[in-house]
């Protein structure tokens, strides 16, 4: 009985994780989120191929999140958990294989390596950007922005001439506070790849 309450405790425990994990729309964030956790928690370390594949795949996992993956670290990532699925000692190092395998079969998982995350949970593929024609001035996002990274100066109705509100992408933490506030939908969520390109577009126009 003892071991019957034991084993359900570790099955609540990895459902929990899937729980977790499942809150996120990203395949990768939901990959992440669940080796954080069996690392965190159930991962006991007896046998070699759930610990060391779980910290390698991790370190694979973070640099897709980070942008800073290859196709490399997909195919390792895919190889590591398959052997994890075959040879972990028990069934947790086996889930935690399988759920992530999983998630490696969609396509946005892969897509990150192009530096597209679609559910945009990946900061580091994303931006925030003032549309200059719907800014109305009104300063409520500078005065949300904790980082400093906007800059502009509240409309004043007997001033002419003011510059157009715009987010300094180097110092933007990527929190989303300014676009909760923002009444006028002059802030919009872009892929950070969109910038980038459009940039190149334009350098090679000038
Ligand atoms: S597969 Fe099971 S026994 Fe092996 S390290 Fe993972 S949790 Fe421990
Ligand atoms: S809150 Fe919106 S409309 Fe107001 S200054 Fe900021 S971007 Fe412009
Ligand atoms: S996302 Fe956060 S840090 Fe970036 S500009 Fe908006 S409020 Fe500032």
């Amino acid at each position: 009985m003892i071991q019957e309450e034991k084993e359900e405790i570790k099955q609540v425990k990895m459902k929990d994780i899937q729980a977790k994990a499942d809150e996120k729309k990203c395949p990768v964030q939901k990959s992440l989120v669940f080796v954080d956790e069996f690392l965190a928690g159930p991962m006991c370390g007896r046998c070699f191929p759930c610990s060391f594949g779980s910290y390698e795949t991790r370190i694979r996992i973070k640099r897709l999140i980070d942008g800073n993956a290859t196709d490399e670290d997909i195919e390792t990532i895919n190889k590591i958990c398959s052997h994890m699925l075959v040879a972990s000692f028990c069934k947790k190092g086996k889930d935690t294989a399988k759920y992530i395998l999983e998630q490696t079969d969609y396509k946005e998982f892969s897509g990150h390596i192009s530096g597209t995350c679609p559910s945009s949970e990946c900061v580091a593929h994303i931006k925030y950007v003032i549309i200059p024609e719907n800014c109305t001035m009104c300063g409520d996002c500078l005065d949300a922005c904790k980082d400093n990274a906007i800059i502009g100066e509240k409309k004043k109705p007997y001033l002419t001439g003011y510059l157009t509100f715009e987010i300094v992408q180097k110092r933007c933490t990527k929190c989303g506070e300014c676009i909760k506030v923002c009444k006028y939908e002059a802030i919009k969520l872009v892929s950070a790849k969109e910038i980038t390109e459009k940039k190149a577009v334009g350098a090679q126009r000038s």
